[in-house]
């Protein structure tokens, strides 16, 4: 792990963030061109929705729906239901829908005192809820995970910065083509009203230098909502609500053609030419 941090913190000698370029014309993520190419899969990206009944009315036909965390506003049972029901509404225009917690869903994180983690993955009946998990959907990978770096104490599913965070980013695996984290990565979409930088620096160097994803996708910074891309990603924060919790910003829709795998021959015919006895 200690060799781990110390690859961290070189990556943060040659970081210069400004290379994290934001796209700064957002027109042609929030309409989706029609129809789209048929061999594509439509992604539609939500996140930080924080109780609004607004989604039904914001979100276009895809094919598969992801949202990041932060779909309640206190965390309670009821407020599960409520946006279960609302999936429940737009579960037609979708093949799948994907979900990832936040930390503002308390009653999901098993560390925390009453809360009741199985009953709210028992109540998402109409989504596929991961956590720490990937998913294989129409030829994407798929990961998802909930862990944020600790700013405040109380909230669901919090870590702190350095060895905690690597280790929850360290089982993201590598061939993840989509990948769905509550908290932006450091210096990337990820500028808050009170911190310059709010994400996770171990996040960024796992993106980075590891797994470099084709998508990822995040939210909870709400006031960095934007899109970013670098020579192998493109970052989108997704977040719905504002910094006042309004819920005026538009989902973001990715059309992603499935990558051929390669087929590798592990296994040459070694015994050709060979005389066996
Ligand atoms: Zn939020
Ligand atoms: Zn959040």
């Amino acid at each position: 792990m200690k060799k781990a941090l110390g690859s961290v913190r070189r990556h943060f000698q040659k970081l210069d963030t400004d290379k994290n370029h934001r796209v700064s014309d957002l027109g042609e993520y929030s309409k989706p061109k029609d129809p789209k190419d048929s061999d594509s899969v439509r992604i539609v990206i939500i996140s930080d929705t924080h109780g609004t009944k607004k989604i039904p009315e914001i979100v276009p036909d895809g094919d598969i729906l992801i949202h990041c965390g932060d779909f309640t506003l206190h965390g309670r049972l009821v407020e599960v239901e409520s946006f279960n029901e609302i999936l429940g509404s737009i579960k037609h225009k979708f093949k799948h829908i994907l979900v990832i917690a936040g930390n503002h869903e308390l009653m999901m994180d098993p560390s925390l005192n009453g809360s009741r983690p199985e009953e709210c993955q028992r109540i998402l009946s109409n989504c596929t809820y991961l956590e720490d998990e990937g998913i294989e959907l129409m030829g994407i990978k798929f990961y998802g995970t909930p862990w944020h770096p600790e700013h405040r104490v109380g909230d669901a599913f919090s870590v702190k910065c350095g060895e905690e965070c690597l280790s929850k980013w360290e089982k993201i695996p590598f061939d993840t083509d989509v990948l769905m984290t509550h908290t932006p990565p450091y210096g990337v979409c990820d500028e808050g009203h009170h911190i310059k930088h709010a994400g996770c620096p171990e996040l960024l160097y796992i993106v980075q230098e590891k797994v470099k994803p084709r998508i990822h996708a995040f939210g909870h910074i709400h006031e960095a909502y934007g899109i970013a891309k670098d020579k192998t990603t493109t970052y989108l924060n997704a977040s719905i609500c504002t910094r006042r919790y309004r819920s005026d910003n538009l989902p973001f829709v990715i059309d992603l053609k499935p990558i051929e795998k390669k087929t590798v021959d592990f296994l040459p015919n070694v015994l050709d030419g060979i005389e066996t006895i």
